[in-house]
């Protein structure tokens, strides 16, 4: 059997990038071999294998075909006759198609180094369309590499385009499509991912609560950009920026949903769009299972972000009745992502990224005002039950009073 490393090993490597996990190819060789030198097979009916010391994958020269729609629908035949070449083949891009051996010769039939230095990324065959995932996971390499100057190649962006007319990136399951997505907003550059999924149509089909808010526009004097879907660019690039966690940059993307939903003869203005945008946030959160912390962070910082800009001028009660929204004496991380994206809101507006952001200490000054509140003093006075709630409530607004005041002197 010959060995070869493949994929984005041989790719990182040529960029001069860390390579973080290695895919190993197998040539010639049989499920029982592979058994037999201790790998262990990673499904019952996948031609894949983990070694037994690395860890790393080691998949048999597999060809594929398409049998139905999604990924289920894929005939795998993976045998010692199987050839190097029509391994590669199969892959998504050019620059995920070479290969290597242990003396680092590369094999390249499918000019991936060639893609590498003119930073294209180009499908390696029309077999791209059998898989509509590989049109996110274009995307996903667009705004990983972005900032090395790739581009997606216009023939691959043609196909993806034809992909996401075809109805097929409806037969993604949503676990598939939500490990990209989380990968993507992980990424440098993340609004390229939206972009390009956007550019293609795919954004339509996958998203099209965010795709509605390109060409809505937005009043000039709080947002010099205008334009909402540009504004919530900005505000993703803004949380890649400030190395944001995958909750914070989920809430971006869907902070501003409810004003796709604004009719044209209110704007530019969009009134109670937070409250008009949860069920539009709910439907993205389920279209993509998305976990439940970023599910809960979306929909709070939906619903709450203006509550955020505004801290400075809310009255104590307001302040209050947010600070148990979040559960803040309990959930204090949780208060902290919802104040990092409200910051990340307004700094992704045109000309006003460096602007200082005060409300955010406002709103960690309330929170640890009203979490100084001590139980115990109510309890030897002997309050209980509900009337314990309330005591406790109202020692708490006292302080956010006494805060407030000491705050605007
Ligand atoms: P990363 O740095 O994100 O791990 P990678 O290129 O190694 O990038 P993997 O998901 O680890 O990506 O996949 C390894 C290789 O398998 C890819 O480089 C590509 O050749 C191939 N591959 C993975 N998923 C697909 C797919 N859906 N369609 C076609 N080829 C794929
Ligand atoms: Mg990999």
């Amino acid at each position: 059997m010959q060995i070869y490393k493949v994929g984005g090993a041989v790719r990182d490597r040529l960029l001069g990038k860390p390579v973080t996990d290695i895919d190993w190819v197998v040539v010639g060789a049989t499920t029982e071999e592979m058994l037999a030198k201790g790998f262990r097979p990673v499904g019952a009916d996948f031609p894949v294998f983990l070694h037994p010391k690395s860890g790393e994958e080691y998949a048999l020269a597999r060809t594929e075909r398409k049998n139905g729609r999604g990924y289920g629908g894929f005939i795998f035949h993976a045998s010692p006759d199987v050839t190097l070449e029509e391994d590669l083949i199969r892959r998504d891009l050019t620059i995920n198609a070479m290969a290597e051996d242990d003396q680092q010769n590369l094999t390249d039939p499918y000019h991936g180094q060639r893609d590498l230095e003119a930073r294209l990324l180009r499908h390696v065959s029309p077999a791209f369309a059998e898989d509509p995932l590989r049109v996110l996971r274009v995307a996903r390499f667009a705004a990983r590499y972005a900032e090395l100057g790739f581009t997606v190649a216009p023939e691959t962006l043609e196909l993806m385009r034809q992909l996401s007319e075809s109805g097929e990136l409806e037969a993604l399951t949503p676990e598939r499509s939500w490990k990209e997505i989380a990968r993507a907003l992980m990424e440098d550059q993340p609004q390229v991912f939206i972009e390009v999924l956007r550019e293609c149509g795919a954004l339509k089909v996958l998203m099209p609560e965010v795709d509605a808010l390109f060409g809505v526009p937005q009043p000039a004097a709080h947002h010099p950009e205008i334009d909402t879907g540009v504004h919530t660019l900005s505000v993703l690039e803004q949380a890649a920026l400030h190395k944001q966690p995958l909750s914070v940059r989920w809430a971006c993307l869907l902070h501003d949903l409810g004003k796709g939903l604004t009719p044209e003869e209110e704007w530019p203005r969009h009134i109670a769009h937070e409250h008009k945008g949860l069920k539009l946030i709910k439907a993205v959160n389920e279209r993509f299972k998305a976990p439940k912390d970023c599910q809960e962070l979306a929909l709070l910082v939906g619903k709450y972000h203006t509550h955020g800009h505004r801290a400075l001028e809310l009255k104590p009660s307001t302040l209050l009745e947010l600070l148990q929204s979040f559960d803040v004496y309990r959930r204090p991380q949780r208060f902290e992502e919802f104040i990092s994206a409200c910051e990340m809101d307004a700094r992704g507006r045109k000309g006003l990224e460096q602007r200082s952001y005060p409300q955010a200490d406002y709103l960690r000054g309330a929170a640890t005002a009203a979490r100084s509140v001590a139980v115990q003093p109510l309890l030897e006075k002997g309050f209980k039950g509900p009337e314990l709630g309330e005591a406790i409530k109202g020692e708490r607004l006292k302080a956010l009073k006494a805060y407030k005041e000491a705050a605007s002197a």
